[in-house]
């Protein structure tokens, strides 16, 4: 039983500790009769008994319809101001085959940036053509393959990659579009916008140095120079720093339009979303109309034609699309200075959430097996791991009576948490689960503990049964005889 706390709270206890917060859950995520969380049409209770916990739950028709919005809010922005707009989906905060495939079918290019996101890209079936390629160091085999397969546009993030990209696509006999990444000097998160000079970080180039590098682009046949680059943040909640940022790069791009074509203008990605209650991100339709406005504006006063524009959200079309479902299995007063705090423990943690340990994250939780007229009590959501910092909801008000056994939604996972998962402690990964129109689908299988020694090949049981000759890196795993216990498959 968690006993009502006298230590201080961040956030004001809610009313009533079951509702759920529309703004901070996925759409029309609500709850049965019985009081059981339903995401996409499907019971917690039942996801979790046939998948286990913990779960990656994502809402396809709520990824769907927000990219969809995504995309028509830049596309009615853009015309507003006599262009269009190409809208990539980030890979890098969730990507899978069947993520892919939505996304595609959703009208969004892919951006991607490894070889690893490259290839799941790819075999998802994503047209490369419709691809950025990002990274501030590419390997030699990445440059060459995103070259080989026809990606669209590799993101040039330093002097060097200049000739990289340009001796690869030479060889390959290849005119190969690059756009340049560049640093604004506008750093923006939340609320907020830091303009600079100079920063201190490892992507892009110096703004000051775009027209001397371009040029040096523009001298290498194998290349053909789309633009400027720049992503100036994440969890971004208006317009003032994109439009900033817009603004110092088209006062480069007018220079660049001087010396030739420039069709675009990239402006990357980081629209913010609702963790708790507490965040108030602008509607998108409004941070578009807003970019547009300052980017129309700069193109007047420099007297040059509006670029075509491009964007690359991830967080904002998925995050808000998952939840996580973990099962208590500790409830712990702990005495601490001025009162009790309640640590609620579930079966995950930081491997499959990092995000609260590394970088502090906000998160809401509700109980997901039923609703209680408990008062509500604040608690800390802490993981299994071997770790203090395992923390997976720093401060949350839940039923008082939250008991080992129920199951615990946490809201808006779908964003860099199976992305940045590990298998720390040797926890196997959890499964994530698609769900749409009351049925739940496997989209990528849970890890069991036979893929978690599989790998290893100092085990006994590889050499014992006779394995060790033939296992090489990368070949096929010896069968190991695991109960597999909790597998998600
Ligand atoms: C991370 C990243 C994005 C996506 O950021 P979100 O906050 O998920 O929208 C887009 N573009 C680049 C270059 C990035 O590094």
């Amino acid at each position: 039983m968690a006993s009502a706390s006298a230590v201080p709270s961040v956030r004001p206890a809610p009313a009533d500790p079951n509702t759920l917060n529309p703004a901070v859950w996925p759409e029309h995520a609500g709850r049965d009769a019985r009081g059981v969380l339903v995401v996409g049409g499907v019971p917690a209770d039942e996801l979790a008994a046939e998948f286990g916990t913990p779960l990656y739950v994502v809402d396809e028709a709520a990824a769907r319809s927000r990219a969809a919005r995504l995309r028509t809010a830049f596309e009615a922005a853009a015309a507003g101001i006599g262009t269009d707009v190409t809208v990539y989906y980030a890979g890098k905060s969730f990507l899978s085959g069947a993520v892919v495939r939505w996304m595609t079918e959703e009208g969004l290019g892919i951006d991607v940036c490894t070889g690893g996101e490259l290839a799941i890209a790819l075999a998802a079936g994503a047209d490369p053509a419709r691809m950025g390629f990002h990274g501030n160091n590419k390997s030699s085999a990445e440059i060459e393959r995103a070259v080989a397969v026809g990606v669209g546009a590799i993101i040039l993030d330093s002097e060097a990659e200049i000739d990289r990209v340009a001796d690869a696509a030479a060889r390959a006999g290849r005119v190969q579009r690059v756009r340049l990444r560049v640093n604004s000097g506008v750093h923006a998160s939340t609320h907020e916008f830091l303009a600079t000079a100079h920063e201190d970080q490892k992507f892009g180039v110096p703004l000051a140095r775009a027209v001397e590098l371009a040029t040096r682009i523009r001298g290498r046949d194998s290349l053909e120079f789309l633009g400027l680059h720049c992503h100036i943040g994440s969890q971004i909640f208006d317009a003032s720093g994109f439009g900033e940022s817009a603004a110092r790069l088209l006062g480069v791009h007018a220079e660049l339009v001087r010396l030739g074509p420039v069709p675009e203008l990239n402006l990357g990605g980081g629209f913010g979303i609702a963790y708790t209650e507490a965040d108030d991100p602008r509607p998108i339709e409004e941070i578009a109309l807003g970019i547009a406005d300052r980017v129309a504006a700069a193109c007047r006063d420099l007297d040059v034609a509006v670029p075509k524009l491009a964007f690359e959200p991830g967080r904002s079309i998925i995050g808000p699309a998952g939840v996580t479902l973990y099962t208590v299995g500790t409830v712990k007063p702990v005495p601490i200075e001025g009162g009790t705090r309640t640590y609620v423990s579930v079966d995950g943690g930081m491997s499959d959430n990092a995000r609260t340990a590394l970088y502090g994250a906000a998160y809401s939780a509700r109980l997901a097996s039923r609703t209680s007229d408990a008062p509500p009590a604040l608690v800390r959501v802490a993981g299994k791991h071997c770790e203090s910092g395992d923390i997976v909801v720093d401060q949350e008000h839940l039923p008082a009576d939250v008991a080992p056994g129920d199951l615990l939604a946490v809201a808006a996972t779908g964003a860099y948490c199976w992305s940045l998962a590990s298998n720390y402690n040797h926890v196997a990964r959890p499964a994530v689960v698609a769900v749409r129109d009351g049925r739940a689908r496997v989209i990528v299988r849970g890890e069991t503990e036979a893929d978690l020694l599989a790998r290893d090949l100092g085990l006994d049981a590889a050499q014992d049964a006779g394995h060790g000759a033939s296992v090489a890196a990368g070949a096929p795993a010896p069968t190991v005889s695991t109960a597999a216990e909790g597998a998600a498959e």
